[in-house]
């Protein structure tokens, strides 16, 4: 039987090669994005349904669950990135909380809100997936905050889903290339030495990450909750 699956920002990088694997198990996909242009493009590729939706906005959560299916089976919470990249920016104290304010809102608020919303349409012995980052361990201003948040909330909401037999847990990615995220941020210097930090001495590319998330969304995780999944290439090693 074909599982339900919401990709949230799944028009672009690693949401699209998320999408992209779904959609080619012959699952019902449904991605989303702010942007309609990504997104149609996205569609047209995977054959996933496509809806407009900014998953900091609780309005806009609630227009997109008659998009959804009945029942979800898997949830990603992919949707963000490091808003720092195009902040207004400031030197006064009301700048630096709107701008710290808006990484939390991109990267923690949205999986909270969209897991609560969909809260629901969990299918029992499904699965709650989110993108996080090695930034939360490596640390990058308010972004690695928001990102370390959003792994300390999934402790919790391990324990909540647990009873239902459905799994949360967060994938971890080091640097992907061949997405939008670094916008035209990313130097070549900058890029050779996040490759150089990495034992296998390649970037990572989104299909690393679509692959961690389909073994999490697998029967062979159904016993895996309330942990964090590396996918940076050895750069951050743990025992
Ligand atoms: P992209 O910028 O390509 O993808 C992010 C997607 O999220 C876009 O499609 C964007 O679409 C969507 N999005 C962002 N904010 C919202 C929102 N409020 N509501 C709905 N959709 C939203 O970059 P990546 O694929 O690299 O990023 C995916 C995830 O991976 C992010 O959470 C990022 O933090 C994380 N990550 C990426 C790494 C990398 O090196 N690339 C490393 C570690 C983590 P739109 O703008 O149209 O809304």
């Amino acid at each position: 039987m074909p599982r339900g699956i919401l990709v949230t920002g799944g028009a672009t990088g690693i949401g699209l090669a998320i999408a992209r694997y779904f959609a080619e198990c012959g699952d019902t996909v449904v991605i989303t994005g702010r942007r309609a242009a990504p997104l149609e493009e996205a569609a047209k590729e995977t054959g996933a349904h496509a809806v407009v939706c900014d998953h900091t906005e609780p309005a806009a959560l609630l227009r997109l669950l008659p998009e959804l299916p009945d029942r979800l089976d898997i949830l990603v919470n992919n949707a963000g990135g490091n808003t720092d990249f195009y902040a207004p920016g400031g030197d006064d104290l009301i700048a630096y909380a709107r701008d710290f304010r808006a990484n939390l809102d991109a990267n923690l608020l949205t999986a909270a809100l969209t897991t609560r919303a969909v809260d629901a349409r969990l299918a029992d012995g499904g699965a709650v997936i989110h993108i996080g980052s090695i930034a939360a361990d490596k640390g990058a201003g308010s972004y690695g905050a928001a990102k370390a948040g959003l792994a300390s909330w999934n402790i919790d909401l391990a324990g909540l889903l647990g009873p239902r037999g459905i799994t949360a847990n967060v994938v971890s990615p080091g640097y992907i290339a061949d997405t939008e995220f670094f916008r035209d941020r990313l130097t070549a210097d900058r890029r050779a030495d996040l490759v150089a930090a990495t034992a296998v001495g390649r970037p990572g590319v989104p299909e690393d990450v679509a692959g961690a998330v389909a073994f999490l969304a697998s029967p062979a995780a159904r016993n895996i909750t309330g942990q964090v999944l590396h996918v940076n290439g050895g750069e951050i090693r743990t025992r």
